[in-house]
C-alpha cells in the first residue's frame, strides 16, 4: 500500500506531500517546487539535504553523490530517500529548478528500435498522452523487474502524439541499457517518468548557441538543435561539435537532422582514429573541447553553450571556456551523464 507524508522544508513555510514509493526529489518537483538536483542518479550530489526530523529509507546507499564524510555528518541524497514518515528536511531549492512541465509516471510502450553506429540506437516510445518536455530535459527509464531507473535524454521534440524519443548507448555490462538493447521487445512497455533537467534550450537568450556532446550525449543536443527551428529570436546556425572515440562512433548527424528540416554546423572529432572499421578517418583527430576556440568565428563569449556527455569531457569544456576564454558560467548548460 502507498501512503503518503508531510515533507516540510526547514525555515518557512513550504511544504509537499510525498508518497511512499516516491522519492524527496522527485515528490517535492511533481508538485512544482524548485528542489536544486542535476542527474537525479545518486551521482552528483546537487539534491543533498539534512533530514531534520521524521525517518526516511536510502535506497543507494553506496551512491557516489556524497562523499563518506558528508555521510558521516548525517547528509543523504534526496533523488535516493523515500519517506517513512512525517519530515523536516534542509535542501537548496532556486527558481531554476522549477520545470515549465511537472514531471510524472507513464507507461510508455516501444514503437521502434533503430540502430545509429555499432553501439548507440534510436529507441521511440508512445505514450498515451501529448510527450510534454523542453528541449534538453530527460526522463527515467524503470523496466519491469528491473529495480532501478536510469537517465535518457529525449532527442526530439514535445509533440501531441505522445512519442518520446531516445539514443542510448549500450554500455558494456550495463544493467539496464543491455536490457533495452536485448530483452525489450517492440510492443513491450517500461515505466517512463519524467521531464527532468535543467539544461534545456532558453530560446529567450539571442546569443548563437554552440553544443557540445560526446559519447551517449548526442539526443540532448539534438533536441535542442531542433528546438531552435521554432525558437525564431536565436541567431545564427547552430554548431554542434560531437566526440566520439574512433570513426565507428560517430552517426550520420547530418541526415538525423535534415529528416527534421533543421540547419546546423557539424564538428565531429574522433579521439582514437586508428579504430576506424573501413576507411581510413580524414576529419579532426583529438579531444572535442581542443576544436571548440577553432571551429567557431568570433570570440568564445559572443555564444549559449549546450553540453552533454561523460563527466571528464564537460569539465574540460568548462575549464577550458571559462579559466581560458573567460566565458561566464551562466551561459554554459550541461548534464553530466554519470
Ligand atoms: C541526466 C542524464 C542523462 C543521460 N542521458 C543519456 C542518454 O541520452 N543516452 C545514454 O545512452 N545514456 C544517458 N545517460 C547515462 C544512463 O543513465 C546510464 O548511466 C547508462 O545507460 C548506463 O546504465 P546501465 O544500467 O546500462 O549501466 P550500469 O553500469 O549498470 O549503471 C551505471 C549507472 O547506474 C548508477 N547506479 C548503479 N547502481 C544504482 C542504484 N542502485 N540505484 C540507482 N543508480 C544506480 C551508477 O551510479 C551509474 O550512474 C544519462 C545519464 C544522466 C545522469
Amino acid at each position: 500500500m502507498t501512503d503518503r507524508f508531510h515533507i516540510k522544508l526547514a525555515g518557512g513555510n513550504v511544504a509537499f506531500d510525498c508518497a511512499s514509493d516516491d522519492t524527496l526529489l522527485r515528490g517535492g518537483l511533481r508538485q512544482g517546487l524548485g528542489l536544486a538536483y542535476e542527474c537525479n542518479v545518486g551521482a552528483c550530489g546537487s539534491c543533498k539535504f539534512d533530514l531534520v526530523d521524521g525517518e526516511v529509507d536510502d535506497l543507494f546507499p553506496a551512491a557516489p553523490g556524497l562523499k563518506p564524510k558528508e555521510r558521516e555528518r548525517g547528509k543523504r541524497l534526496a533523488c535516493q530517500c523515500v519517506p517513512r514518515s512525517d519530515c523536516t528536511i534542509k535542501i537548496r531549492s532556486g527558481e531554476e529548478y522549477v520545470s515549465d512541465h511537472v514531471p510524472r509516471k507513464m507507461q510508455a510502450r516501444l514503437i521502434a528500435k533503430r540502430a545509429l553506429t555499432h553501439d548507440i540506437s534510436e529507441f521511440s516510445f508512445a505514450t498515451g498522452e501529448a510527450a510534454q518536455f523542453l528541449p534538453g530535459q530527460y526522463a527515467l527509464l524503470r523496466l519491469e523487474g528491473i529495480g532501478q531507473a536510469r537517465a535518457y535524454s529525449m532527442s526530439n521534440l514535445a509533440n501531441a502524439d505522445g512519442t518520446w524519443q531516445f539514443i542510448i548507448r549500450k554500455v558494456p555490462a550495463g544493467i539496464v541499457s543491455n536490457a533495452l538493447f536485448d530483452t525489450l521487445q517492440v510492443g513491450s512497455e517500461l515505466e517512463l517518468d519524467g521531464p527532468y533537467g535543467i539544461a534545456y534550450l532558453r530560446p529567450q537568450i539571442p546569443r548563437p548557441i554552440v553544443c557540445i556532446a560526446g559519447g551517449s550525449g548526442l539526443a540532448p543536443v539534438l533536441s535542442i538543435i531542433r528546438g531552435t527551428r521554432d525558437a525564431g529570436g536565436l541567431r545564427g546556425i547552430p554548431q554542434l561539435l560531437y566526440g566520439g572515440r574512433g570513426p565507428g562512433d560517430i552517426p550520420d548527424i547530418a541526415a538525423m537532422l535534415s529528416v527534421s528540416g533543421v540547419e546546423a554546423g557539424i564538428h565531429p572529432v574522433v579521439s582514437m582514429p586508428e579504430l576506424a572499421p573501413v576507411a581510413a578517418w580524414s576529419g579532426d583527430v583529438g579531444f572535442v573541447h581542443e576544436f571548440v576556440p577553432k571551429k567557431l568565428g568570433q570570440p568564445l563569449t559572443a555564444y549559449e553553450y549546450y553540453l552533454a556527455g561523460p563527466p571528464p569531457m564537460i569539465e574540460a569544456c568548462v575549464r577550458m571556456l571559462v579559466a581560458e576564454h573567460n566565458v561566464p558560467s551562466t551561459q554554459i548548460h550541461f548534464d553530466r551523464f554519470f
